[in-house]
């Protein structure tokens, strides 16, 4: 099969568009032909070798996959060739006391196909059964590969986590991003006052068509100044940051008392300084988050089905450009999901 590749780590050359070998399925494995599959910053990451143990090489990257059932192991009933389909991301052992409570991400088995498993930038890929899911009709492949990692993760953070409420303020950062993207609408929908940051003044109208009720450019204001105006000054109530080092300390001084921040990913870098009086005075909650449970992307793809959500597709690319598509993500030119057609 034709797939990209890397070989060794490093910047964008090192992807290889290529001929490799055609996936191995087992007994409880469906063969899944590749239609789509949507970028992540977990490929750069892995790309870059920032958690180099945890990447089988040579490596094919893509945690977001939408395809047809081409053939089913033994063990695999209830699917047959040609189903549209799209790949839950995470691969968990399902007996463990974390997967038996849903929260699968914490289980000590726990990878993330693409990442921890070789992945969709290939015509084909080797799927467990558990991690096949119908895809809404009204879906196109690039618009299904579009939804399972940002929008399973945004749901974890802003629901499960953070308990948004409705009526309260939520302030997203980078809502540009595909998590960001993603945010802006899980927040709406529960009822939320929505507050986003992005990059560029293109990208402001964007956020606006989202949903967003106020849109800040991060390079420009002065966030936590305007967050405190926009909000006669009562501040927000959650923050939800995948930014990390360069957001840390405006996001602490944008929450109301009570306030939670909930966190999913550092693009910026992984340091910050904490005053701990602002924390326990203003009784802040911290929360981490990564990925979710497969019964959260169950509920989340209803609301793609009742035309709730939607994915916010960026722009698409053959698969053979999969270094100018992350390109494209490196350079924070995107607004919403990059997406790669097979
Ligand atoms: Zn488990």
């Amino acid at each position: 099969m034709k797939a990209v590749r890397f070989h060794e780590y490093g910047g964008v050359d090192k992807l290889r568009y290529e001929d490799a070998p055609d996936p191995v399925i087992s007994d409880n494995e469906a063969l899944v032909r590749v239609r789509a599959c949507s970028l992540n910053r977990l490929d750069i990451w892995a790309r870059m070798g920032t958690r180099k143990e945890h990447v089988p090489m040579p490596h094919i990257s893509g945690s977001d996959i939408s395809g047809e059932i081409d053939r089913t192991g033994k063990l695999v009933t209830g699917h047959e060739k040609g189903e549209k389909i799209l790949v839950s991301p995470g691969i968990s052992c399902g007996i463990c006391e974390y997967c038996t409570t849903s929260r699968d991400s914490l289980c000590p088995s726990y990878k993330i196909i693409g990442y921890e498993t070789q992945g969709g930038y290939a015509e084909y890929v080797a799927v467990p059964r558990e991690n096949l899911l119908q895809i809404p009709d009204e879906l196109s492949f690039e618009e299904a590969s579009s939804i399972p990692l940002v929008f399973l993760t945004a749901w974890h953070m802003l629901v499960t986590r953070a308990r948004t409420a409705p009526g309260e303020s939520v302030l997203v950062w980078a809502a540009g991003s595909g998590v960001g993207s993603a945010a802006v609408q899980v927040s709406k929908l529960l009822g939320a006052k929505v507050i986003a940051t992005v990059g560029s003044e293109q990208k402001m109208e964007k956020a606006k068509a989202l949903g967003a009720d106020h849109v800040i450019n991060h390079h420009s204001a002065d966030v936590p100044e305007e967050v405190k105006r926009l909000t006669n000054g009562e501040k927000v109530h959650v923050v939800f940051d995948h930014v990390g080092t360069a957001t840390w300390e405006k996001s602490m001084r944008s929450m109301a008392p009570g306030g939670r921040l909930v966190n999913c990913g550092v693009t910026s870098g992984g340091k910050a300084e904490i005053d701990i009086r602002y924390v326990f005075v203003r009784q802040f909650s911290l929360l981490g988050c990564y990925m979710g449970g497969r019964g959260e992307l169950l509920q989340v793809l209803k609301f793609f089905e009742y035309g709730r959500l939607r994915p916010v597709v960026d722009s698409v690319f053959p698969l053979k450009d999969a270094a100018k598509a992350q390109e494209r993500m490196e350079k924070n030119e995107h607004f919403g999901k990059i997406v790669l057609k097979v």
